[in-house]
């Protein structure tokens, strides 16, 4: 409620932590009697020291918080009317139609957690770029992932079949498939599914995993790389995906043995690169 003195405002108070404060300073005035009736956001204050401006004898104020000063002026009636309605349209007319929200506002953060639990499969071939065996694969995707399933097939093939990649390492010629019989399922997931999907191994909503047919590939990692990569989250990718399908391929783990020389892409480099570079190809270090 709003109290006053000779014209100046006192506090505003409805409810809330200020009321006390502003109470205690109208007690302290006592030199009128204010009458305050406050429903739902509404408040009616009567003032009878304003008695000779008959037209203000009363006044609602929605808000309960405009200033005092000014809200007789709008209210007296003497007072030329000012034409209200060229602000408030100034203020609601849009400067150009509202757009149809048919997608998700630029600035929306990318959703990588709330899992729906079903996969679906990107449709699309890549045909093998080498001659020796090949390996046939198939990309899932989360449902309800913020990615682009085309793009993240893309980067997939792009660093499968990479001059730096495994290909140039192993008798194997990587093709994409969106068919039942791939042998090798590469999987985009979120942190949630990727620990369903790796078990028996413990991925901690955290980190990938490749298990039996599943590579699998955490979305959390995928969108925002590791602290170490320096925002260099393309690279990030590439160094997952060649270090599950590393395992897939039948390597296993390695580690940093020189400090300041590129990290083995077999090194689980997510946990940390204990003082090497980030790689992400088996070329420049497999194990
Ligand atoms: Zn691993």
């Amino acid at each position: 409620m709003t109290t006053r003195r000779s014209g100046q405002q006192a506090g505003v108070a409805v409810g809330g932590r200020g009321g006390r404060h502003s109470r205690r300073k109208s007690y302290k005035g006592q030199w009128f009697a204010v009458t305050a009736l406050a429903v739902v956001g509404t408040v009616v204050v009567a003032h009878p020291d304003v008695a000779h401006r008959a037209s203000l004898a009363a006044e609602v104020v929605a808000g309960a918080n405009e200033s005092v000063s000014t809200a007789p002026v709008v209210e007296t009636p003497s007072v030329t009317p000012k034409p209200v309605v060229t602000p408030t349209q100034k203020f609601t007319t849009p400067l150009r139609p509202a757009p149809t929200l048919t997608r998700q506002p630029k600035n929306a953060k990318p959703n990588v957690l709330v899992s729906t639990g079903k996969l679906a499969v990107v449709p699309g071939f890549n045909k093998a770029s080498g001659v020796r065996d090949k390996l046939t694969y198939r990309v899932e995707i989360e449902q309800g992932l913020s990615v682009n399933g085309a793009a993240v097939a893309a980067a997939i093939h792009k660093t499968l079949t990479d001059p730096r990649g495994w290909q140039a390492l192993h008798p194997v010629s990587f093709e994409r498939t969106d068919t039942v019989n791939a042998d090798l399922r590469i999987i985009l997931a979120t942190p949630a599914l990727t620990d369903k999907l790796c078990l028996p191994l413990d991925t901690g909503g955290e980190v990938s995993c490749r298990v039996e047919d599943r590579v699998v590939l955490n979305a959390k990692r995928w969108m925002y790389g590791i602290p170490s990569y320096n925002g260099n989250v393309e690279l990030y990718r590439s160094y997952l995906v060649n270090h599950e399908v590393g395992h897939a391929l039948g390597h296993g783990h390695s580690t940093c043995a020189k400090p300041k020389t590129p990290a083995p892409v077999m090194m689980q480099q997510t946990k940390g690169l204990a003082g090497c570079l980030p790689n992400a190809w088996p070329t420049i270090k497999a194990t």
